[in-house]
């Protein structure tokens, strides 16, 4: 097989090379990867037999926006989406629990899976061509140096995939960063550049990988942020939000029009519908409604598809309390 190396020219081959089973060397902010389709099995099974990699070693699965972790992981933690607004797209590879139809090739045998979003564009521009998460371990032959440049990866894979992309060579230059969240408490598995003292701001207690125990130096620091001067909660249906409001003085209850509108005749504020418009008006809202209001009542966007960063943004502002 002839190897072709190229740039941004070819990226429309190099997502129909993945969406047709086959392999594609390409750049990322941490080292260069050897992907593959994560749920064509038998292309991920050529990643193993082009790297002469054991079978149980599992690979990381990559996606280019948070939007898609739910096609690669089931039971996603509210921490992992703060991890994933904190430090993607990055050197960040957080250990999730797989998806049943995601298959277990892709993961080395493992009932869990490695979901990161890189930071290189062409990286994220391959993704989105192919259409598919693409898993991909290192580009080198196994046991070999990970490698940093395309004509690094030439010198291991020439020969045995079709065509290698050059993205220059790879910022930070060792492979990401590995969390679990999949163990009672969350899991340095390989450190790299997002280090554990930046994790720890997220996590009250992290084990790094000797097994220390690291623990946040002020837990409950992140609920501290953008918190209005007056109580303030969530409310997981209109319901809720009514009962709440009439066990309240001088309440104001905040969400979407779909939202607000099952809140009959009581003080509301609209954020609009779109997670676009939603993000633009809550800070304003809950600025104004403090000033005005003695208790805020804010729809909750937990799980809601679309509305994570908001939904992150909100439970600091009620320390997490939903009612
Ligand atoms: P590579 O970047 O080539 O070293 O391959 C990916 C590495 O990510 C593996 O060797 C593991 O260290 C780690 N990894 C990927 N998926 C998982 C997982 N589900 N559980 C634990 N570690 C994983
Ligand atoms: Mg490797």
């Amino acid at each position: 097989m002839e190897t072709i190396i190229g740039k941004e020219e070819l990226l429309d081959k190099a997502g129909e090379i993945i969406r047709n089973g086959g392999l594609v060397a390409f750049p990322t902010e941490t080292v260069y990867g050897l992907g593959a389709d994560a749920f064509n099995e038998d292309a991920v099974k050529s990643i193993f037999i082009a790297k002469g990699r054991p079978q149980d070693n599992p690979l990381i699965v990559h996606i280019a926006d948070v939007n898609d972790v739910e096609r690669v992981a089931v039971d996603v933690p509210e921490v992992a989406y703060e991890l994933f607004d904190a430090f993607s797209p990055g050197p960040l590879t957080i250990v999730l629990k797989k998806r049943p139809d995601l298959p277990l090739t892709t993961t080395g045998g493992l009932q869990t899976v490695g979901v990161r979003i890189p930071m290189h564009e062409m990286a994220r521009e391959l993704i989105k061509r192919a259409n598919c998460p693409i898993a991909a371990p290192s580009a080198n032959s196994s046991g070999r140096i990970s490698p940093t440049e395309a004509s690094f990866v030439y010198d291991d894979m020439n020969g045995k995939i079709p065509l290698i992309l050059d993205g220059g060579s790879s910022d930070v230059g060792i492979e990401s960063t590995v969390l679990t969240l999949c163990t009672e408490t969350p899991t340095v598995l390989r450190p790299g550049a997002v280090t554990i003292e930046m994790l720890s701001k997220y996590l009250e207690k992290v084990v790094d990988h000797k097994g220390k125990v690291v623990v946040a130096e002020a837990p409950g620091m992140k609920y501290k942020h953008y918190a209005p001067v007056c109580p303030c909660v969530s409310a997981g249906s209109p319901e809720s939000a009514r009962n709440e409001y009439d066990n309240q003085d001088n309440a104001v209850i905040i969400g979407r029009d779909s939202f607000i509108s099952r809140c009959g005749n009581r003080n509301v504020v609209s954020l609009g519908e779109s997670p676009e418009e939603c993000m633009s008006a809550i800070f304003g809202a809950l600025r104004r409604a403090e000033k005005k209001y003695s208790y805020i009542i804010v729809e909750s966007f937990n799980g809601i598809r679309g509305y994570f960063a908001i939904d992150n943004r909100l439970k600091k502002s009620t320390g997490g309390i939903t009612i």
